[in-house]
């Protein structure tokens, strides 16, 4: 008998499945369409568990071979009891008890956490993380999200709220309001809509040509066209990265006076900008930091792409079966 772990990520348009070994390591992946038409979740998990199903058949495993099965959610979860408190993007509106309908499908241990914790869980075992005991994971893409490991766990805190670092408030005017309902949150500064929040805040107010001025006139601009123009060495769109990356540096020492990571790992969209981005977010890290423990953290860029949520997915079947024998 084989084993294996059985992982999903559950996005608002698709699902990432895969099969990962006891080691794991990935054996298969594929994808499948999220199914939004009903709020309570059930034929969304059915879905997963039938297309499990499917592929399990036709690759010659049963049932019998899954140690654990992993899911990721983009909501807030409540780890020890895998409930999903609402998932703005699933059109969940109420609780979905997600570990107990999955067990009505498959009798194992079934593990679910909100998608930006499982992302810092793939990094840290299978990516930039290196394995490392103490990992920061940031995702930098339509919003901004977090993950904490500290001492090897997933740092979930009294409600499960921990590392919720999007909605720090950093900017301190409050200029911009955020989904949460607050405004002033790093989010809305430092994220793909953030970019373009600071870039039709500041464009009036500037003397600076830009080259995508006209993209800007039209709101046609992207966060990518930012980071480009900044590499190409257009003045107003350096001036918008040092501010975001200034954001970023910030929240990232805040991270570091509180949990002393050895790597800072960024994702996300916004993190494939590269150098441009990465690099001016280490210099303010730099002033802003002053002991040698958090000078000696790494600020480096995700490493798994869209695969982190499926192997930190699984991750978690890893980290909580295999490793340590079951949640305490
Ligand atoms: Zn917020």
């Amino acid at each position: 008998m084989s084993e294996i772990i059985l992982a999903a990520d559950i996005g608002g348009t698709t699902c990432k499945l895969g099969i990962f070994n006891s080691n794991l390591d990935q054996l298969h992946k594929w994808s499948i369409k999220t199914n939004t038409t009903d709020p309570t979740g059930y034929k969304l998990l059915e879905d997963i568990y039938l297309s499990f199903q499917e592929q399990l058949d036709h690759l010659d495993y049963t049932f019998d071979d899954v140690l654990g099965v992993g899911i990721g959610v983009p909501g807030p979860v409540d780890f020890k009891s895998g409930v999903v408190n609402g998932a703005v993007n699933l059109y969940w509106t109420g609780q979905v008890d997600v570990r107990r309908t999955f067990q009505n499908f498959i009798d194992c241990p079934i593990y679910v956490d909100n998608d930006a914790n499982v992302a810092a869980l793939g990094e840290k075992h299978k990516g930039a993380g290196n394995e490392s005991e103490d990992v920061v994971a940031i995702t930098l893409g339509t919003g901004l999200g977090g993950g904490i490991i500290s001492n090897g766990e997933i740092v979930h805190g009294h409600q499960g709220s921990g590392a919720e670092i999007g909605h720090f408030r950093i900017d301190q005017d409050q200029r911009f309001d955020c989904n949460c309902g607050k405004s002033g949150c790093v989010e809305t500064v430092a994220s793909a809509t953030g970019v373009l929040n600071l870039v039709y805040f500041y464009y009036p107010k500037l003397t600076f040509k830009s080259s995508i001025l006209e993209k800007i006139k039209a709101h046609k601009v992207t966060a990518k066209d930012v980071f480009d123009a900044a590499k190409a060495g257009d003045q107003f769109c350096i001036f918008i990265t040092e501010k975001v990356a200034n954001y970023i540096a910030y929240v990232c020492s805040i991270i570091s006076v509180t949990s002393n990571p050895e790597y800072i790992v960024l994702g996300g969209g916004m993190s494939t900008a590269g150098d441009i981005l990465i690099e001016n977010i280490k210099t303010e890290y730099y002033n802003l930091t002053f002991t040698p423990a958090q000078h000696d953290t790494k600020i480096v860029q995700a490493q798994l792409g869209n695969d982190a949520g499926i192997t930190g997915a699984a991750g978690l079947i890893y980290t909580y079966v295999i490793e340590r024998g079951g949640l305490k």
